[in-house]
């Protein structure tokens, strides 16, 4: 029988985010499919209860919970503490949890705490012949099933690769579990954080549409000049408008380390691809982008693939993507941007 926790932090604010919902979506699905299973449900943060709350209707038997502000921001060494303690008092077989960076950190080392094995990256469980998880392998080419006998297992579930819980909140009874902490376990403090000014952030996991810039923008155009100031103003207007993710590929954001000219709000950060990232947007438009395939690799788990290219011949025209405009990337999104008033 197997006794499945389902492990998050919580956020700045005491809430949860779609990650954990996601990753509790998976914990409640193996529950249900596995007879004589029991739920549990354990919460580490500065507060806790407005996130018990939340799924208090999950059908977790318990909510054991650590709270403070000593485990409100990420630290390895609380937060191991914190899992550690939560998953010793849930007596836990099976932990899951999302593949957040926090959890990312701590959670493979928790489980070599407690004697068991971790899986990252998990993109689906199953209980059909005993438990099993899905992942992907060399750069999302090949997707493997793997089982263990081993105890406790601890599972990071890729975020955005699951339907997050959508059931009702109510109120949920925590019970504290108490973690020793001593001086050397919060010698690591935050003392502020630094991140992009909102406009500035072009990565946007959430987003619809992922947009890909590709070394075509910068290219000479019919006129025989490049017009990469041009290229930059309609993607940013685009973006704006929009609110979409902006990917790259390798070959754009390659040019900067060349010295060429590029489009100022794009990093190694924003490359799709091979040695790039493979995100999960439920729409994908490239621009000016070949579609080669070490590129679209990355669009693995992209569902509707739209591509605008001048070249007829080009990797999106053969097979890569549902639909393929074989026009002028320029004339086309300066018209995009102006139907949506931009
Ligand atoms: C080991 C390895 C790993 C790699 N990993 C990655 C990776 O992770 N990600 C990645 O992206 N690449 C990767 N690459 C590189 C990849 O093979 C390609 O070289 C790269 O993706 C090409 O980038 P691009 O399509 O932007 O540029 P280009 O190949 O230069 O294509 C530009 C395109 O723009 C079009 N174009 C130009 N002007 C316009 C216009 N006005 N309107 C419409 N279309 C226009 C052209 O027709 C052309 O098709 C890898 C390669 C190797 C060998």
């Amino acid at each position: 029988m197997e006794t499945i926790l389902f492990l998050a932090h919580t956020e700045a604010d005491g809430t949860l985010a779609k990650p954990a919902l996601e990753a509790l979506g998976t914990a409640v699905n193996l529950k249900n499919s596995l007879p004589g299973a029991t739920l549990l449900a354990g919460f580490i943060g500065g507060s806790t209860q407005e996130a018990a709350n939340r799924v208090a209707a999950c059908g977790a038997a318990k909510f054991l919970a650590v709270t403070g502000p000593e485990f409100a921001a990420s630290r390895y060494s609380t937060d191991a503490s914190a899992a550690e303690a939560l998953c010793r008092s849930a007596q836990a077989t099976i932990v899951i949890a999302a593949g957040t960076s926090r959890w990312a950190r701590v959670l493979p080392g928790v489980a070599q705490r407690l004697g068991g094995m971790s899986d990252t990256h998990v993109t689906g469980v199953t209980a059909a012949n005993g438990v099993a998880v899905n992942r992907w392998y060399y750069r999302q080419r090949m997707e493997a099933t793997l089982t263990r006998k081993q105890r406790p297992w601890v599972m990071l579930i890729d975020p955005a690769s699951q339907p997050a819980w959508d059931g009702t909140a109510g109120t949920a009874s925590l019970e504290q579990v108490a973690v020793a902490l001593t001086d050397a376990h919060q010698r690591t403090t935050v003392t502020g954080i630094r991140q992009p000014a909102a406009d500035a952030q072009t990565i946007r996991p959430e987003a619809n549409l992922l947009f890909v810039a590709g070394a075509g923008w910068t290219k000479k155009q019919a006129d025989g000049q490049p017009h990469v100031k041009d290229a930059e103003q309609l993607i940013h207007n685009f973006l704006k408008a929009t609110r979409s993710s902006l990917g790259s590929s390798k070959s754009l954001v390659d040019l900067g380390g060349e010295g060429q000219a590029v489009l100022s709000f794009l990093s190694h950060l924003n490359q799709v691809g091979q040695t790039g990232s493979t995100p999960r947007h439920p729409k994908g438009l490239a621009t000016c982008c070949h579609g080669e395939e070490p590129h679209t690799v990355g669009w693995r788990f992209i569902n509707e693939r739209r591509a605008v290219n001048l070249d007829p011949n080009c990797g999106w025209a053969r097979g890569k993507a549902d639909v393929l405009y074989v026009c002028d990337a320029f004339a086309v999104m300066k018209k995009v941007n102006e139907l949506l008033g931009g």
